[in-house]
């Protein structure tokens, strides 16, 4: 059966470079990059030219990036880091309806511990009101956290803007760029970022590394204490192979940037274009230009997502009905549902979100065999003539 794998905003393969260069620290490289010995010593002068190359990627100084576990792990930081650092001076928090739940989830805990928070609605496009941020910031306000490009719509926020309020206003800001980085150019030359969150595994890393943008002067605890590895912000033996990965990753990103933006933009547009000619009754989530270069999300009225997702999955088309964290519950995207949509036109979403190496072939492919599962999904679906109406309103 043919592979067709369009869920790169779940994670994405190890590109071979990345393999190839992680390769001697699972053998000969085996140092502990805190010894002294020329084992540990070896080994330190790749972790810092990894810690240069994602520094570079993102326009930033070496030492304000610290490698993590992840983006959950780098979420987790920013907020709990920025909130315990900064408790004397306020217990208020603004974040959105429309993050990922390692921002969301944590957000409410922070709820649960006496913190208080303010969930910014969006709009139709999953964009806030700039002027209802502004209005939302009090004294007691201590961290901004707004996502850079959302994981199931793609739509990119303003964050420029945001950041210029909350400088203003004197405010840290910390923003989950997890989708973000590697699809659109970051220049935190000058992006008015405090705290900027990244994961290894959508970059084409191996599913486990991370890291974090900490603007020269912005102070926060460490999530986790021990040794005083990674400027003393996140303790423990460093995980040195996933960091020279991450390193790689970050080098073939800025390499090969323009010509993977113009691939992805171009498949995708051929696979919108293709759906809107081919399928009556579809809508397009998130906003129209302002989107990630690899994300299409489209409700298929009248039908169920995750039936649409398990009958491409027997063609061999992998993608997502939102989410990973959230697919397996029949439960709609808090994301879609945040921006408006009727729940029954939230469940019919799918989300394609392509990688560098997808072809024209595969998308043709999608094109082929998805008008003839819709069909055979709408014509056995009661609700079908009753939902399209729901179209129109939208
Ligand atoms: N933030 C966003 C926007 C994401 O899309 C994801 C993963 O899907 C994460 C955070 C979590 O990253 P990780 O899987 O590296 O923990």
């Amino acid at each position: 059966m043919r592979r067709v794998y369009l869920d790169h905003n779940a994670t994405t393969p190890v590109h071979p470079e990345v393999y190839e260069a992680m390769q001697p620290f699972f053998q000969n490289q085996f140092g502990n990059s805190s010894s002294i010995h020329w084992a540990g010593r070896e080994v330190r002068k790749y972790v810092e030219e990894a810690r240069q190359k994602v520094a570079e990627l993102l326009h930033a100084a070496p030492e304000e990036i610290i490698f993590t576990g992840g983006g959950t792990e780098s979420d987790n930081m920013a907020i709990k880091g920025v909130v315990y650092r900064w408790r004397e001076k306020g217990n208020h928090i603004i974040t959105t309806q429309v993050e990922h739940h390692a921002v969301l989830h944590t957000c409410q805990f922070m709820e649960r511990m006496g913190y208080e928070v303010t969930f910014l609605p969006v709009d139709n496009y999953g964009l806030i009101d700039l002027e209802l941020l502004r209005r939302s910031i009090r004294p007691q306000t201590i961290l901004v956290s707004i996502m850079l490009a959302n994981n199931e719509t793609g739509t990119i926020l303003p964050i420029k803007e945001i950041g210029e309020v909350t400088r203003e206003k004197g405010v840290i800001l910390h923003t989950d760029a997890v989708q973000a980085v590697g699809k659109i150019p970051i220049n935190l030359q000058d992006l008015p970022v405090d705290i900027l969150s990244l994961s290894g595994h959508k970059l084409n890393t191996p599913k486990g590394i991370g890291a974090q943008f900490i603007r020269r002067g912005t102070k926060l605890f460490p999530l986790l204490h021990g040794g005083g590895q990674e400027y003393g912000l996140r303790a423990g033996t460093e995980n040195i192979p996933y960091i020279i990965g991450l390193g790689k990753a970050c080098e073939i990103v800025r390499r090969d940037f323009q010509q993977r933006v113009s691939h992805l933009r171009r498949l995708r547009d051929r696979l919108e274009q293709g759906i809107k000619d081919r399928i009556p009754d579809v809508v397009l989530n998130g906003h129209p230009t302002q989107r990630l270069p690899n994300t299409l999300n489209m409700s298929f009225v009248g039908v169920e997502g995750e039936s649409l997702l398990l009958n491409l999955d027997l063609e061999g088309i992998a993608a997502s009905s939102g989410s990973a964290c959230t697919s397996g519950s029949l439960e709609p995207s808090h994301v879609l549902l945040a921006m408006g949509l009727p729940p029954e036109i939230a469940q019919s979403a799918i989300r394609f979100s392509l990688g560098w190496n997808n072809t024209e072939g595969e998308i043709d492919y999608v094109l082929e065999v998805l008008p003839r599962i819709v069909q055979r999904l709408r014509d056995i679906s009661p609700l079908y003539q009753r939902r399209r109406h729901q179209v129109e309103r939208i």
